[in-house]
């Protein structure tokens, strides 16, 4: 299946600046609107994660919260199934490697109370987002990175792994061949998770775990695991996550934005729409960045929406898990 979609410059540009302005104009008009409020209708619990393997992600969580598990831990044992499964070259175990060769990890965790931990630059530890969950649980800081998070997990008892997999290592291996530096960042290998959920009692917590753009360069570190760019959570709001061209997200701000937005009395859909926008607004190419939003709010309504055709996120409630096409900006 062939998912990018070409688009002219020209193109970009002009929509962008449209959708600038009409966002400023809304921000003023609406600063004095308050949170969403509750509406008593919401479906709990429920789980919104990007991607396809969200759908496991979101089975599991799922079952942990219809038991009357608590939101954190749900989301952290939802996104732990992508980092363990070691068939998938973007998160955890199996993560294609930077340009040297080093498997490094990214993720961050939100709780219902604003409490948050992260991990980048994490190498050798399958599961990063435990990692980050007790930095934000175990330390007074909010992230650590490289030696420092390694020596923190395995003085916590974490196993050191060898996380580069045969697969992710002949790719590597292909990639040098072309005896240049160019990490494409394209739609295909841009497959982070991240995973908002609302438990039983209307918690919400997020989780959001990768192993970055593929054969970056060494010591880049993405969005996923900066606190408001891959991930952001506020419990009277709603939460939301990244994926995609991290550089692209953390300059918006984007899941921060996402939920500000939202605050501002936008729908979850509305509101991944503008921060895609400020994004499609930046003049840089965009013909081969993807970048994906997913946001839920209080009262369980969810959005996605995508710079480009080709981003699907798992959304589960009650019963039913499926997959949904998010709208895109480029058509
Ligand atoms: N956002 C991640 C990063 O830039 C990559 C991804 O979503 O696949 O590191």
């Amino acid at each position: 299946m062939n998912r990018r979609k070409f688009i002219t410059k020209t193109t970009i540009a002009a929509s962008g600046v449209v959708a600038a302005s009409s966002f400023l104009q809304q921000t003023a008009i609406s600063q004095s609107v308050p949170i969403p409020s509750g509406s008593g209708a919401a479906v709990r619990p429920l789980s919104i994660s990007t991607w396809w393997h969200g759908l496991e992600a979101n089975r599991v969580a799922m079952e942990m919260m219809q038991r009357g598990g608590r939101a954190l831990d749900a989301v952290e044992a939802g996104v732990k199934t992508a980092e363990a499964d070691d068939k998938n070259q973007s998160v955890g175990l199996g993560g294609r490697p930077d340009r040297d060769g080093n498997v490094t990890l990214d993720a961050s965790i939100i709780d219902e109370q604003g409490n948050c931990g992260a991990v980048a630059y994490l190498q050798h530890i399958v599961h990063p987002i435990s990692v980050a969950r007790l930095v934000m649980e175990k330390t007074p800081h909010v992230m650590l990175v490289g030696e420092g998070a390694l020596q923190f997990a395995l003085e916590n008892g974490f196993q050191k792994t060898d996380l580069l997999t045969d697969a992710s290592r002949k790719e590597w291996e292909e990639w040098k061949k072309e005896g240049k530096y160019q990490p494409v960042p394209n739609i295909e290998n841009h497959d982070t998770i991240g995973q908002i959920v609302i438990d039983t009692a209307g918690n919400l917590s997020g989780a959001c775990t990768t192993s970055g753009m593929p054969f970056k360069m060494n010591g880049r570190v993405g969005d996923s695991p900066i606190i408001g760019a891959g991930l952001y959570v506020d419990n009277e709001v709603g939460g939301a996550t990244a994926t995609g061209l991290g550089e692209l997200v953390m300059r918006t701000v984007g899941s921060f934005l996402v939920v500000e937005l939202m605050r501002n009395g936008r729908s979850p859909q509305q509101a991944c729409q503008e921060a895609v926008m400020r994004i499609a607004n930046s003049k840089i190419d965009l013909t081969d960045a993807q970048v994906g939003f997913i946001a839920v709010n209080k009262n369980g309504e969810t959005g996605g929406y995508s710079l480009h055709p080709g981003f699907d996120y798992a959304l589960a409630i009650g019963d039913e898990n499926k997959m949904i096409a998010a709208v895109s900006f480029f058509k």
